[in-house]
Order: structure tokens, then C-alpha cells, then sequence
């Protein structure tokens, strides 16, 4: 018989997808709004693989490195599958070159030195990129993202970039006992999304609300998501605590 190591990825992507249409349909809202991102640090590239047969082509990872050493594992796999890569962790300046090697989109722009340094990479080579603006909506010291407050001048900053293009904004809503504790934060990035598009903003269309994961993704979906960041509900519980991969 054949051995089918990674089935119970294609068995909890099944119950992921049912959990957003369920939400979606509670929320009155329409299931093709929502789109699904694997989140996959610590996941090794055949389990990735597994997920990527099943549908699945979007792809996040926190570390710079990691992800562009698992899109090239992927390509080795499988070099007919083509999955869009997102930078989802802390981006340092000094790794934008390597982000720019296999991201379609950077989700965690927090910071005018960045979106600068993105723009002079970007110069040089002759191109333009989709990114988000990381918004700190918990106010936690512990999490990065521009503070709500300043996310207009941020995307102000952005649209001054020809090479950037503002689709989104995206956030790690307050992890507390309960996924309702998240509402405020998912909430928050919904109205920051309302101010930034009042002002009509040359080259910021941020119509992407990334935010929601495997605990409080229902939420997030009543709230207004159209990008949901799932990793454990997919590919189980990680070796790592979350704060090797967000500061604590
Ligand atoms: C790990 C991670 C996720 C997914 O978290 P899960 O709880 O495993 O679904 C989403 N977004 C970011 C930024 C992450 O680091």
C-alpha cells in the first residue's frame, strides 16, 4: 500500500476551508472574498508540497532565509508548481535583497527606512512590488507593525515609492484566552483601512486585511478579512514557541 505521510495535511485543509465558508456565510459575506494563506515556518518543504497539491498556493513565511531556501526546496520537488510566496515576519533591511529572490509580496512593511530601502533594491532592479503595511493593532511592545496611529503617514510615505504598490494591511490580532479577544484588534485594522482609502492616496489601494490565524480566524472573517494566515490548523503544532519567530 501506498504510504501517505502527509494525509492528514489534505484532512485538516478540508476542515480549514469548511471553517471559512462556515464563517464567511454567518458573516453574510461571499466566500470567494476570503483567501487563505499557509503560514510555514518550521514546516519542512514536502509537507509544504503536500498542501500545495491540494490547492493551496499561497505561501508566508516569517524568516527571509527560511522561505527562500523552501522555495527553492519546492522547486526541486516539483518544479511545475508555482505557489506565491509572502514575507509575513520582521523584515530587516539587510535581507531585502534575499526577500526580493522569491517573494511576491511583503506583508510587514512597518517603518519608512524600509519602504526606502525597498524602493533603492527595487530601482536597481527595474521592478515594482505588492506590499502591506503591518499594523500593530494589540499595541503590544512585544509585536512589530507601525502603531495605528501613524499608518496613514506610513502609507502616505509609501506612495511616494513608484516601485511600491500598497494592497493591504496586515496584523497579529491581541493573542488572549479567547479568540474574541482578537475582535478590537481586527476591528482596528478595518478602520484604519476606512481612513487610509477616505484619502484617496496615489498608489495605496489597501483593499487586503490579512489578519486572522488558526485560533481566531472566525473572528477575523466576521470582521472584515480577505486573507487569513493559518499554519498550525494545517500542519500541526511547531517545535518552535512563536517567540523564536516574533520578539518577545
Ligand atoms: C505563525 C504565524 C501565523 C499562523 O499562526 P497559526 O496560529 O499557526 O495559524 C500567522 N501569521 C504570522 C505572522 C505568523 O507568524
Amino acid at each position: 500500500m501506498e504510504n501517505q505521510p502527509n494525509r492528514d495535511v489534505s484532512t485538516n485543509l478540508m476542515v480549514v476551508r469548511e471553517r471559512m465558508r462556515a464563517a464567511t456565510m454567518r458573516a453574510g459575506r461571499e466566500p470567494s472574498e476570503l483567501r487563505l494563506l499557509l503560514a510555514t515556518k518550521t514546516v519542512d518543504a514536502s509537507r509544504v508540497l503536500a498542501a500545495v497539491g491540494a490547492g493551496e498556493l499561497l505561501l508566508g513565511e516569517n524568516k527571509v532565509l527560511e522561505g527562500e531556501g523552501k522555495a527553492s526546496a519546492l522547486r526541486e520537488l516539483d518544479s511545475t508548481v508555482r505557489p506565491n510566496w509572502h514575507v509575513i515576519g520582521h523584515l530587516q533591511t539587510n535581507k531585502i535583497k534575499n526577500a526580493l529572490r522569491y517573494a511576491d509580496c511583503i506583508q510587514s512593511v512597518d517603518r519608512t527606512r524600509l519602504l526606502e530601502q525597498l524602493d533603492k533594491r527595487l530601482q536597481f532592479e527595474g521592478r515594482s512590488l505588492d506590499i502591506m503595511l503591518q499594523v500593530n493593532t494589540s499595541r503590544e511592545d512585544s509585536k512589530y507593525g507601525v502603531p495605528p496611529e501613524d499608518a496613514l503617514a506610513l502609507a502616505r510615505a509609501a506612495s511616494s515609492f513608484d516601485t511600491l504598490r500598497v494592497t493591504g494591511l496586515m496584523t497579529i490580532g491581541l493573542l488572549g484566552a479567547s479568540p474574541e479577544d482578537a475582535r478590537q484588534s481586527f476591528r482596528e485594522l478595518r478602520e484604519v483601512r476606512e481612513r487610509i482609502l477616505a484619502e484617496g492616496i496615489e498608489g495605496v489601494e489597501p483593499y487586503e486585511l490579512s489578519m486572522g490565524m488558526s485560533g481566531d480566524m472566525e473572528v477575523a472573517i466576521e470582521e472584515g478579512a480577505t486573507l487569513i494566515r493559518v499554519g498550525t490548523a494545517v500542519f500541526g503544532a511547531r517545535p518552535y514557541p512563536d517567540s523564536y519567530y516574533w520578539p518577545s
